[in-house]
């Protein structure tokens, strides 16, 4: 079992210093506010930290002289995770708007920060600084005592906070526990990310990322009626056109499917994801009511997932969609009454959600029931929510359950709407 605490340490700094992590703090803010700003320019918002990663780095790194890179991932990360939070919120139905990012902290990891016994030396806009922990008297029964100076922890990273004046550092600690606990053994092991398909969506994954079908069905529509223009001419070069309209069309089709395979594979990989699970795509139309034209995009999505996921390791199945959409991703109850469209609201347990996420959810769990085998290595043990897992059982279990936390100072409540 693995135990984490974490550990608030004030930090003596000399105006000088207080000065760099003031501008430290400012640039991360600025940086943040940058990878939002471009995670909301397109007609949805971009989630993942891979793509904003690859999107936005080099930029921000050139508009701030080259702030240290792992700072400008701290920033990327907490502009992820902002826009995860309203993207959660909208999903359930609940206003949000463009996050502005102010709280002034600043997260380090073993790249920005090195911890020692008295002080630590962290990354600034300029070069490094080395500021001594102010601490109570040693041998003193204090959390410092009993977790800092501590061999059997280790300190994984911390936060910056600018308080009242002071800067004061949240160090975060863990302590292995022994290493045939089955708590650990879930940690070499992946999980399943489900995708569902459908047709107001074209994806939704168990994680909660929405694609939806709208930019699709705007060119269908289009080039259908471009193409049906063309028919009632009835000539040679009107079919020629019609043919060249087909073409250029699918192109601009497959450029967007591509896109969204290049996110699901982000998703994945930054959930930690060493299957992904579709549904069957055999009988896909009569059970959505999908056109063909869908069933193409499918087709297309499925095997772009695959061809990009060959490099990661990660695996592409598709599993049989028994009562996916009828199903309730909680307690299992299936019926026909528990969807209504876009809706899912269990009649046993009450258990309600988008309809397409309970189905992305249930996807992942058909994945895990069908491939049950005991613990065998490598086998996913849980389907990957946007925090947490659920698992086989329909479970859910928090990252809080994983690891044991009994507060020397309370955890940032976590911003995410889950299960
Ligand atoms: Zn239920």
């Amino acid at each position: 079992m693995e135990v984490r605490r974490t550990v608030p340490v004030t930090l003596d700094v000399d105006s000088d210093d207080a000065a760099l992590l003031e501008n430290t703090v400012d640039t991360l803010l600025w940086s943040a506010q940058y990878v939002v700003d471009h995670a909301f320019e397109g007609e949805y918002v971009i989630t993942s930290k891979t793509t904003l990663d690859d999107e936005t780095y080099d930029d921000v790194r050139e508009a701030t002289n080259g702030f240290n890179g792992g700072l400008v991932q701290a920033a990327r990360n907490k502009a992820a995770e902002a826009c995860k939070s309203v993207v959660a919120r909208w999903k359930n139905a609940k206003k949000a708007s463009k996050p502005r990012m102010s709280s002034p902290h600043v997260v380090y990891d073993h790249r920005t920060a090195t911890f020692y016994n008295e002080y630590v030396s962290l990354a600034t806009t300029d070069g490094r600084i080395e500021a001594d922990y102010v601490l109570p008297d040693k041998g003193s029964d204090t959390p410092h005592a009993e977790y800092l100076f501590s061999d059997e922890y280790e300190t994984t990273g911390a936060e910056l906070h600018r308080k009242h004046g002071e800067w004061q550092l949240h160090i975060h600690c863990k302590k292995e526990g022994e290493s045939d606990t089955p708590e650990q053994a879930t940690t070499t092991h992946g999980t399943v990310l489900g995708v569902d398909l459908g047709v107001n969506n074209l994806a939704v994954t168990s994680t909660g990322m929405f694609w939806t079908g709208d930019e699709f069905d705007h060119w269908r529509r289009e080039y259908e009626n471009r193409r049906g223009d063309l028919q009632a001419c009835g000539t040679r070069w009107a079919h020629e056109n019609m043919q060249a309209v087909g073409r250029k069309e699918e192109g601009r089709f497959k450029m967007t499917l591509h896109r969204i395979a290049n996110e699901l594979v982000a998703e994945a990989r930054d959930h930690d994801c060493s299957v992904i699970a579709f549904e069957d795509l055999t009988d896909i139309r009569e059970r959505t009511g999908a056109s063909w034209g869908h069933k193409w995009a499918f087709n297309r999505l499925y095997e772009y997932v695959e061809y990009k996921t060959a490099e990661y390791g990660i695996t592409v199945e598709q599993v049989d969609p028994e009562n996916t959409s009828r199903r309730c991703s909680t307690c299992g109850f299936a019926h026909p009454d528990n969807r209504k469209s876009e809706s899912f609201k269990c009649q046993k347990c009450s258990y309600q959600n988008h309809a397409d996420y309970n189905a992305a959810k249930n996807i992942g769990l058909w994945y895990l029931r069908r491939n049950q085998t005991g613990g065998d290595e490598g086998e996913p043990l849980g389907v990957r929510l946007h925090s947490g897992t659920l698992n086989v059982n329909g479970e859910y279990e928090s990252p809080a359950e994983v690891s044991v936390r009994t507060g020397v100072h309370a955890e940032e409540s976590h911003p995410f709407t889950c299960g």
